[in-house]
């Protein structure tokens, strides 16, 4: 027995970096992962290579293809796990996106596409998880991602900050509104790591003049790190799996900081 071992988890943009990392650590420890992401064929993807780490674990893995800011996908995804698990233990609201812009030229369009996958999935994503625990009798863990910048504004990513924020905020008010129901809300917020949205990231500053090459801002923000370098996706999966587990059942509404020093708040 492990300390996750047996639970129904979901995890949402899992088709690769942090939320890959956050499945595949559950899986690890005997936890029963469905990997979910709106990239419908990477997802299955990564279910098909994480079967032999289930087996090896004694752990169930499955898949879903979902836009977290449709509520019926949202919906059939946790039915599909409940049929296949025969519960939900844990919910990790992961999936989200960025874009650049300098704070100027921020159109609506970009704060509607980053509040919406960021803040809207994220609290459609713990209203639903939360439906599933109670009609199982109460009890649950839901789990939000947020970030260094839920804690501090950071240049030309104004809505990714605002939504982030958001987070913490139904962090915060969905511990306090679902505590009768035994469900705990958590987040952690980990500070820069390097996974594929970077890459995205990168030439969009680039396109807007904030960097001159790829791999610049991550330079940077390694200057402001105490630990001395950005993460890497397994340093955030040993605190996200402790967030999963029954050893942090008395924290609720927490967020917890994974950011190697670069923020001291
Ligand atoms: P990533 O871009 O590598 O992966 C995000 C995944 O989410 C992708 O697989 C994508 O297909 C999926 N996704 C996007 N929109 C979706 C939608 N509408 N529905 C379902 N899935 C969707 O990003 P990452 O770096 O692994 O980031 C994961 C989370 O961690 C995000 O919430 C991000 O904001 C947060 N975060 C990342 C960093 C970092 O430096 N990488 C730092 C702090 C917080």
């Amino acid at each position: 027995m492990t300390r996750v071992s047996g639970r129904s988890c979901i995890v949402t943009g899992a088709a690769q970096g942090i939320g890959r990392a956050i499945g595949e650590a559950l899986l690890d420890e005997g936890a029963n992962v469905c990997f979910a992401d709106i990239n419908a064929e990477k997802i299955a993807e990564v279910a098909d290579a994480n079967a032999e780490r289930a087996a090896q674990a004694g752990a169930k893995v499955t898949h879903a293809a979902v836009d977290v800011v449709d509520r019926e996908q949202v919906r059939a995804m946790i039915a599909h796990t409940v049929e296949i698990f025969g519960r939900l233990d844990v919910k990790f609201n992961n999936a989200g996106v960025n874009k650049p812009m300098n704070f100027l030229d921020v159109t609506e369009e970009n704060w509607n596409f980053i509040m919406g996958i960021n803040g809207l999935g994220c609290m459609i994503g713990m209203q639903e998880a939360a439906r599933q625990m109670i009609a199982q009798g109460g009890g649950g863990k839901i789990i939000n991602t947020a970030s260094i910048a839920s804690r501090q504004g950071f240049d030309n990513v104004a809505p990714y900050c605002a939504s982030k924020w958001a987070v913490v905020s139904l962090t915060q008010s969905g511990a306090r509104d679902l505590a009768k129901h035994d469900i705990t809300v958590t987040g952690f917020a980990p500070g820069v790591v390097a996974t594929e949205m970077w890459e995205q990231v990168d030439q969009d500053l680039m396109e807007i003049g904030a960097a001159e090459r790829p791999g610049q801002a991550m330079e940077e923000f390694s200057a402001e790190i105490l630990k001395g370098r950005v993460a890497k996706p397994e340093d955030i999966t040993g605190t996200t799996t402790f967030l999963a587990s029954r050893d942090s059942d008395y924290m609720t509404g927490q967020i917890v900081m994974i950011d190697g020093g670069m923020t001291l708040v």
